[in-house]
């Protein structure tokens, strides 16, 4: 997933035009200070940190200015603190505008219906989550005319406004329509749209670029996401390989196997540290690559679970071996094997000769694998 942080989602909002606060990003309380001084921020300010994460405003993230000096005490404490986990790199800074009510809308995907939606309410400046479902308005948007005056005028019904922020807010929907399906965005969201005299301000915005559609935006490539370092490696590598909080490391092959595979674990009292789908793969050289990068997640057990079709069982237990040899010693960690399907009688062979039983009941595998992490870090 491609999320901005709100400063990039700003960026995009400002090229199609959705009114926003004057402002500008700083890295230390220095720049900040200065960007006050420098003029590129209106006092009073707001300075806000720029986190992936949302609750900001609850979470002491989001402080207010009246100087230069009082911006970079702001932005001196927020840039020192972790919010929810993740470290404050950098700050945006803005023009605090009178705000009048705060809306929320915003445009994702509705899967079940397999069209656009745009979401409404007038109780923004909160977590949509938090806010009664009765007080939240839903509309499908055919992809099509797109937007249309109809959705336009029920949301600002909805929202309780009417003339001139009516027309204002004609003008931010278009915009969001229209970053929501040029940068092809699986959501777009402004919370707190402001009511700032006769308009409208996005106060805050959040935008996700839709996974599958990456190749089409290379501009969004830099831009850090929720991968670990060794996903990021095993990315390039194009292995598909996630981590998660558990020890026990999985490979498998397949998304359905792979899933189920995690859920006999869990079920079994397995904690799912780390899985790799090595999908419809028959290069041995792939397979150690993602047996050596699995190796350095430091599992405590790794169950291989793989049903051999296009993927033989003995391309598999080849690359295998190949990588067992290469994994350092303090790496090291059991190895419960489950090979099964085509090829299965060379693959089992080869494993064997290299000291790896294959157990063929799922069960009785999985267990072993549990048992075998059981009392390791
Ligand atoms: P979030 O809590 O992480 O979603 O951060 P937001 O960007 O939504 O900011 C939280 C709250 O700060 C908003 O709901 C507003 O109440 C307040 N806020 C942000 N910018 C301004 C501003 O320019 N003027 C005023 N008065 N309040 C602001
Ligand atoms: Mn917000």
């Amino acid at each position: 997933m491609v999320k901005l942080a709100e400063w990039q989602g700003k960026d995009v909002f400002r090229k199609y035009g959705v009114p926003l606060p004057r402002g500008t990003v700083a890295r230390s309380a220095d720049e900040a200070a200065s960007a006050v001084r420098d003029g590129k921020v209106p006092l009073p300010c707001v300075v806000k940190a720029q986190v992936l994460a949302g609750g900001r405003g609850k979470g002491g993230a989001v402080r207010f200015a009246t100087t230069a000096e009082e911006a970079r005490t702001a932005a001196a404490a927020i840039l020192a603190m972790e919010f929810k986990g993740e470290k404050v790199r950098e700050v945006l800074l803005e023009e605090k505008l009178p705000i009048g009510r705060e809306l929320y809308v915003s445009l994702t995907l509705d899967r079940t219906r397999r069209l656009p939606l745009m979401i409404t309410s007038p109780h923004g400046g909160v977590e949509i989550e938090s806010v009664a479902d009765s007080e939240i308005d839903r509309q499908t948007v055919d992809p099509f005319p797109g937007l249309t005056g109809y959705e336009k005028r029920r949301a600002a019904q909805v929202l309780g406004i009417s003339g001139p922020q009516a027309r204002s807010l004609d003008r931010v929907l278009d915009s969001l329509w229209n970053v929501f399906q040029r940068e092809d965005a699986e959501l777009v969201e402004i919370n707190p749209l402001a009511v700032v005299g006769d308009g409208l301000v996005a106060l805050d915005a959040k935008v996700i670029i839709e996974d599958d559609a990456a190749f089409r935006h290379p501009e969004y490539a830099e831009i850090r996401d929720d991968r670990t370092e060794l996903e990021e490696i095993a990315r390039e590598k194009e292995i598909a390989f996630v981590q998660l909080d558990g020890n026990i490391g999985v490979i498998a092959n397949g998304a359905g196997l792979t899933m189920a595979t995690l859920d006999v674990l869990k079920e079994l009292g397995g904690a799912p540290g780390v899985f790799l789908d090595l999908g419809g793969t028959d290069d041995p050289k792939k397979v150690t690559e993602a047996f050596l990068l699995m190796a350095r997640a430091r599992p405590a057990s790794v169950f291989l679970n793989i049903f051999g079709g296009v993927t033989r069982c003995d391309t598999v237990a080849k690359g295998l071996v190949e990588a067992m040899g290469q994994v350092p010693e303090r790496e090291r960690f059991p190895l419960i094997a489950r090979i099964r399907g085509n090829n299965e009688k060379e693959g089992i062979e080869i494993l064997r000769a290299a000291g790896v039983t294959s157990v063929s009941d799922l069960r009785a595998s999985a267990q072993a694998a549990v048992d075998a992490a059981r009392g390791r870090p």
